[in-house]
């Protein structure tokens, strides 16, 4: 067999250190360089194509997302041959796009586009094998995410399959699989039952990573069973990405903590902030449903401040009245 990194000398070390299941299987040289974090971009790529870069000694604290040592102990060949392959490489084949899209930090816009060319018949077909074939969680996240923004209902017997096994793992892909894959009841009630097994200090932040994409003024409403004191502002970071409208917010606003807070949350949540990126990426972007006057919103939040003025609200409130514009989208 030969080793996983240059894939030219034979298998000679077997290494267990990042993963005793699946580990790496090298030859001496490579792996001297992984263990001084000195891989050559090629040899970087190939091992992260079958380990994923979450692995302690491939992680992004060591390497470029091209394979790049940037804290090699020792001196790096880095000649052309010995590069990671480029896209316009590897769209071609099937299993060569998949080792780059497993390989990459993130499975970016133009990646989806190439896998999108191919059949996707063949295209499930090789998801599949390699997810039956691997236990490594960050592929098989990795899998759950490419099949769901390349092949969306074409996957949904794969997708519904998977829910009908899930044992509390991935909750988060399988979420983005239930709303890309699936009709939406199905897949939203999926995601719903799910949460209920969830603890209650994680479920917020849990809740807006699985629910967020949905974009649902039902969620809205289960936000309300949920939440409890003290309030997190994924609550509200979740409500602003379904759709609010002022008649919600205002019905919380009256109804006071903990549902206020959520609402003032809400409203700063629809104010773009470095930093927010899976709200910053929804299209369209996340506004105030059918607004009142601002003149008439601004004197609610103004005398729900009386009523609960602490510096949270406040600054909050001021906050809002100055951004109508943006919240609103107008
Ligand atoms: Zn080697």
């Amino acid at each position: 067999m030969n080793c996983q990194a240059c894939k030219i000398r034979q298998v000679e070390v077997i290494e267990k250190c990042d993963d005793e299941i699946e580990p790496y299987k090298l030859c001496h040289e490579c792996h001297e360089r992984l263990l001084s974090y000195s891989l050559r971009p090629i040899e970087w790529y190939n091992l992260a194509s079958i380990h994923t870069f979450n692995k302690f000694l491939l992680h992004d604290d060591f390497y470029e997302d091209d394979g790049v040592a940037t804290q090699p102990e020792k001196d790096v060949d880095e000649a052309k041959d010995l590069m990671a392959p480029a896209l316009d490489s590897v769209k071609d084949s099937i299993e060569s796009l998949l080792d780059y899209c497993i390989a990459k930090w993130w499975l970016e816009e133009d990646m989806i586009s190439c896998l999108k060319y191919h059949m996707p018949h063949l295209l499930l077909q090789s998801i599949k094998i390699r997810f039956d074939c691997t236990q490594n969680y960050f592929i098989k996240s990795r899998l759950y995410e490419i099949a769901s923004k390349s092949l969306g209902r074409f996957c949904e017997g794969w997708i519904r399959e998977r829910w009908r096994m899930y044992n509390g793992e991935h909750i988060m892909c399988l979420s983005e699989a239930a709303c890309l894959c699936l009709p939406f009841d199905e897949g939203f009630n999926l995601v719903l039952n799910a949460l209920e097994c969830i603890p209650e200090n994680e479920l917020p932040h849990v809740a807006f990573s699985c629910l967020y994409r949905f974009r649902t003024q039902s969620a809205l409403n289960w936000i309300e069973i949920k939440v409890k004191s003290p309030v997190k502002d994924s609550w509200g970071r979740l409500a602003a990405a379904s759709n609010p409208t002022w008649d919600k917010l205002n019905v919380w606003l009256q109804n006071g903590r903990p549902y206020s807070l959520v609402a003032i949350d809400t409203l700063i949540n629809l104010i773009p902030y470095p930093g927010e990126n899976a709200l910053r990426r929804l299209t369209p972007r996340p506004i105030l449903i059918n607004p009142s006057s601002i003149a008439l919103m601004s004197q609610v939040l103004k005398q729900y401040c009386e009523k609960d003025n602490v510096p949270r609200v406040r600054q909050a409130i001021e906050k809002i009245i100055m951004n109508w514009d943006i919240i609103t989208g107008s």
